[in-house]
């Protein structure tokens, strides 16, 4: 396919001013006549001031998805294709700016923000191939003069609600295949991350020439708008990313909904880190520090539970405290600090809660520190037990649970018992073994002497159990987001 990229001349000198809603190719005041103050978590300058969106904000924002919808899903794929090419320079040419607002809106670090961005390019130019990969069927049937044909069709209205820890990233993975698609996107993000999560989003698409109305972000209050938009009647498909409750309560929501809509749910995670007998234990620490401190454990992939083996068990503790105690916190925009603020003050208090729960259990405390505004130094509890509240629950914390296991059966099985299914991985000097391993752990996603946290834009990413329905990225993406219509002409 050969694509016409038009040279690249940036609108806008940099993306500010957000003070409301995109709806229709407009920037528009939200008429709940309520204000959100949009707030750095680590020193609370105030980043945007935004105008929430009302019910009728919300039914804009879907009719005009479903009215730009048609037109779009006709142009080519390269004129598609041709938007997320223009939209990769823009993100080439506005990194700084871009990577600003990350660190600035979510209270992410300078290392994880990079991560983020690239993460984002690396989403669009996957989009980029998507228009043509919609791909039908002609498929031989048993009658004569008949011919069957399957033909791939976007889905029509896509809504999209996205959480705060990978704004940008996560709001992404599903807006851009399902434009790519030729569906037209309502997306609503977290409250904490309105730009990050949505409006910058649309700033780039905007400028990289995508019509008006294909893409529409309300940025409302959940309890106003929430429920609404996921029984919308205008949207074929919803997809969800963040916690558990809320993805069953939107689940159960949608099933109400005037029209039956596919619901796809990206939800928690409680990813375990098995440390075999025959690991190379310097590797093992380094990947579950980061796996467990980037992002201050702000991620559905981190690392939960580190289950090591009775046989490294002690050196594992220590060189794992030694090296938490290495680890840089506080200002998010330094440049080697790996733990940043949280979120917001309710993650605050659930992971103070968690630490409490650890102490009340008498878990050793191998590491702690003193929480200040909304950084909590790294911690660490050893001979935590699999089967404690402390390491059922997904910490969303720089708060590290080690936990020992008698035998290979034995982290096998703690991995396993668990409501969640989303990441996991396994340390071994025998790929064999860590394959075999591999393939009994009940997780969507699992990683031989890595690290748990993975996203490659054209790989399979989901959960099973409790973190969720469905698939992401790739070919799978490009089934959620598509439909298929079975059309036999008898000659
Ligand atoms: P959350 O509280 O479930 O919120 C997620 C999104 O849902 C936000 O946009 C939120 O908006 C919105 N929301 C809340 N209540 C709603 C309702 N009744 N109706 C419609 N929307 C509603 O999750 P979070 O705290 O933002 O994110 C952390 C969780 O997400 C963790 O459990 C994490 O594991 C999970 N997660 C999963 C993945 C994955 O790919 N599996 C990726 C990242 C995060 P407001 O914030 O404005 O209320
Ligand atoms: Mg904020």
């Amino acid at each position: 396919m050969q694509h016409h990229v038009q040279p690249l001349a940036l609108v806008a000198s940099a993306y500010g001013g957000f003070t409301g809603q995109y709806i229709a190719g407009r920037w528009v005041a939200g008429t709940e006549g309520v204000t959100s103050l949009d707030r750095n978590p680590f020193n609370d300058d105030t980043v945007a001031e935004i105008s929430l969106a009302s019910l009728s904000d919300l039914d804009l924002a879907f009719e005009a998805a479903r009215s730009a919808q048609a037109e779009w899903a006709k142009t080519l794929p390269s004129e598609r294709a041709a938007v997320f090419l223009r939209a990769v320079a823009i993100l080439e040419a506005r990194k700084d700016e871009i990577i600003g607002w990350i660190v600035r809106e979510s209270g992410s670090t300078r290392i994880k923000a990079g991560i983020e961005w690239g993460a984002v390019r690396a989403g669009m130019l996957e989009a980029a191939t998507m228009p043509s990969a919609a791909q039908g069927h002609i498929i031989p049937v048993d009658r004569p003069g008949k011919e069957a044909r399957v033909y791939k069709k976007p889905v029509g209205v896509v809504g999209i609600i996205s959480p705060w820890n990978f704004p940008l990233h996560l709001s992404n993975r599903s807006v851009a295949p399902a434009i790519a698609l030729g569906n037209a996107v309502v997306l609503k993000p977290s409250n904490d991350t309105p730009v990050t999560g949505g409006l910058l989003l649309a700033k780039i698409y905007e400028e990289a020439g995508l019509p008006a109305g294909v893409f529409n972000v309300v940025v409302g209050s959940s309890a106003t708008i929430g429920d609404a938009f996921s029984r919308h009647p205008i949207p074929r498909v919803l997809t969800f990313t963040g916690s558990t409750p809320v993805g069953r309560h939107i689940a159960r929501v949608a099933a109400e909904s005037a029209l039956l809509k596919r619901v796809g749910l990206e939800l928690g995670g409680n990813a375990p880190l098995v440390v075999l007998d025959d690991a190379d234990l310097g590797k093992a620490v380094h990947a579950a520090l980061i796996g467990r401190f980037m992002h201050q454990g702000q991620i559905c992939m981190s690392t939960n539970r580190i289950i090591v083996d009775v046989s490294l068990y002690a050196r594992f503790v220590e060189a794992f405290t030694e090296a938490a105690k290495t680890v840089k916190y506080g200002d998010p925009d330094l440049p080697d600090t790996l733990v940043g603020p949280l979120c917001n003050d309710s993650q605050v208090r659930n992971v103070r809660a968690s630490i409490e729960q650890a102490r009340a259990a008498g878990f050793r405390e191998c590491l702690a520190g003193t929480i200040e505004g909304r950084v909590v130094p790294p911690h660490v509890f050893a001979n935590v037990t699999n089967d404690s509240d402390f390491a059922r629950q997904e910490i969303f914390g720089p708060v590290a649970p080690l936990i020992r296991a008698t035998s290979e059966a034995e982290a096998l099985a703690f991995a396993n018992d668990t409501e969640f299914g989303l990441s996991s991985a396994v340390f071994t000097g025998n790929e064999a073994r860590g394959l075999a391993f591999a393939q009994r752990i009940e997780a969507g996603m699992t990683h031989i002497n890595d690290i748990t946290i993975h996203d490659y834009p054209h790989v399979m990413f989901g959960g099973e159990k409790n973190s969720g329905l469905g698939r992401f990225n790739g070919k799978w993406i490009v089934e959620e987001f598509t439909t298929d219509h079975f059309v036999s002409i008898q000659r």
